[in-house]
């Protein structure tokens, strides 16, 4: 029987798929057209959580993305059947996920010698010689493990976008990024934009400004100070490419 607890389970993990869907790149852009893409950053994001900083709300739609991915890989979901819906991933199944993603990611983007192994532990096939039909059935059982956290699903994502996976160019930077284009080297035009400036041989490091400085930790300023602004130095046209407008946060 499909109860109001069914019903509420599943409008939480549609919630859950939209957002994984509609996760944006490093420039702040969804792209709903490719949703193994989002979610791939979306894994990504989760990689570099600090979840024991995470509000309650935060932490309450992390586990539901988790959960909702792992059972529907962004197909449509539908109601769990007559079956009680199962848990939400609990704080431990999360962070041993969070582990593991941050251990592949690592491996993968370091582009090192190292061959990526994976084996789905909690998978096992069922090869059966049906009698009745003469025919060979096949199919597979998945059971929890104790202590361990299923991540199969996150594989086949890792796996799918390989290629894709980076390090940010940007030395102050360097986060794990999905790139979108092939020669893509900066996880945003904000990383590309701020490196370009300084490593940009043509203008005098004097006129590189406050933006153009090279940085320690914190990030250089978006907007020109008041100072700049009212120094009476005629700008050029061009001091402003394209792409260097920022958003503010
Ligand atoms: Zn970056």
């Amino acid at each position: 029987m499909i109860t109001a607890k069914h019903e509420k389970w599943l409008s939480e993990i549609q919630k859950a798929d939209a957002r994984l869907r509609a996760f944006p790149d490093g420039n702040g852009r969804p792209n709903i057209h490719k949703p193994r893409a989002a979610a791939m950053r979306w894994a990504i994001a989760l990689s570099q959580k600090q979840l024991d900083k995470l509000s309650d709300g935060d932490f309450s739609n992390l586990q539901r993305e988790l959960a909702c991915f792992r059972r529907f890989e962004l197909k449509e979901p539908v109601l769990p059947g007559f079956v009680e819906p199962a848990p939400w991933p609990s704080r431990e199944d999360i962070n041993n996920t969070q582990q593991w993603i941050r251990g592949i990611l690592d491996n993968v983007s370091s582009r090192s010698d190292n061959t990526v192994v994976y084996k789905i532990p909690e998978r096992e096939w069922h090869l059966v010689w049906i009698i009745s039909d003469r025919r060979w059935g096949q199919f597979y059982t998945e059971k929890e493990i104790e202590g361990t956290s299923r991540v199969h699903e996150l594989f086949d994502l890792v796996r799918e976008h390989v290629d894709k996976i980076l390090r940010c160019k940007a030395a102050d930077c360097q986060k794990i990024f999905l790139r979108d284009r092939s020669n893509q080297e900066f996880c945003s035009t904000r990383c590309q934009w701020r490196t370009g400036q300084r490593t940009y041989k043509d203008i005098p490091p004097e006129r590189y400004g406050k933006r153009g400085r090279r940085m320690t930790s914190t990030p250089t300023r978006l907007t020109p100070t008041p100072k700049e602004k009212n120094s009476g130095q005629p700008k050029k046209s061009k001091e402003r490419a394209h792409g260097t407008k920022r958003r503010t946060r």
